[in-house]
């Protein structure tokens, strides 16, 4: 079994650091990001309809696309390695730059890097491209982030924790983790408020999905001015957030976890009475990318 086993969440709640909610409000954080070293977080998650897909087919190898930082690229890497399977990334970037420490690990794990320009990144969705890839490599082609049907399967399990709360925040990349966390709770009957915090600045790309995709019994909510600006951008204001809760015993990343409980702080005094569940999605190999954050220990 190269995945971890499926957890009793109840060993992965925390209550959030006093710090950081008001008197009257009741947080638990999931710490996806200590289910395991390699493999964790939501990428774990979604990757666990990838690789059922994978056992019930024919293929010989994983192939999937991301950035040089790519969360998702990296629990592949280690997915791979497991189960000892070729895994080929197609990276965003040139192969003349410097190698980030993602890179590194998925080198390490035995995983082949291919860059793609400007011109063949913008091709990673093109349906005709995939299956010329899946074929050359008899590749199970997965995409960006884990994203698609079997990325959703995983995350609809997270609905049995969350709809024990009032609401349940969680970043927003793809959105796929939401999304298979509302069929859970729609599944579920559940009253549960969904709360995303949208990372990307994405000009309402996807509040208009949501929209569209979102189950119709599903009450939610999308945060889309806590993005910072951009993806990867990390203010002044973030990193001191980041440094606040690595003394209270919380690591966060400044992509996506950082921004949620910034989004958190800020509204906690309309949020009295509450009782929600903030979800840790982990990603804190990311960090080392950034000056003045090191490597943070899931301890
Ligand atoms: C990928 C990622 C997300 C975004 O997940 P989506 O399913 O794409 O919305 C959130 N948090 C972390 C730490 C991630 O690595």
């Amino acid at each position: 079994m190269p995945l971890p086993a499926p957890p009793v969440w109840q060993a992965f709640l925390q209550p959030l650091p006093a710090a950081a909610a008001s008197p009257s409000l009741y947080v638990d954080v999931l710490r996806l990001d200590r289910v395991d070293p390699g493999l964790s977080g939501n990428k774990w998650l979604k990757l666990q309809g990838w690789w059922q897909q994978f056992q019930d087919g024919h293929y010989q190898s994983l192939l999937s696309f991301g950035g040089a930082h790519s969360n998702h690229l990296h629990a592949l890497a280690h997915l791979a390695a497991r189960a000892q399977v070729p895994a080929r990334l197609l990276v965003r970037g040139y192969a003349s730059a410097p190698l980030t420490p993602t890179l590194q690990d998925c080198l390490a794990l035995g995983a082949q890097l291919e860059f793609l320009d400007r011109s063949q990144w913008a091709r990673r969705y093109d349906l005709s491209w995939q299956q010329m890839l899946a074929a050359q490599h008899q590749a199970l082609v997965i995409p960006e982030g884990g994203a698609g049907e079997p990325g959703l399967q995983g995350c609809r399990a997270l609905a049995e924790l969350a709809a024990g709360y009032d609401q349940v925040w969680l970043a927003v990349g793809s959105g796929t983790t939401a999304l298979g966390l509302a069929q859970g709770l729609a599944a579920l009957d559940s009253r549960t408020l969904l709360v995303g915090v949208n990372a990307v600045a994405d000009q309402g790309e996807r509040r208009r999905q949501w929209q569209q995709q979102m189950p119709a019994a599903v009450s939610w909510q999308l945060i889309d001015d806590a993005h910072g600006g951009g993806f990867a951008r990390c203010s002044v204001q973030l990193l001191a957030l980041i440094q606040r809760y690595d003394a209270l015993g919380l690591p966060l990343e400044p992509v996506y976890t950082a921004k949620l409980v910034q989004a958190l702080e800020q509204r906690s005094a309309l949020l009295a009475g509450q009782r929600l569940l903030l979800v840790h999605s982990g990603g804190l190999q990311g960090r080392r990318g950034y000056p003045g954050l090191g490597r943070a220990t899931s301890a």
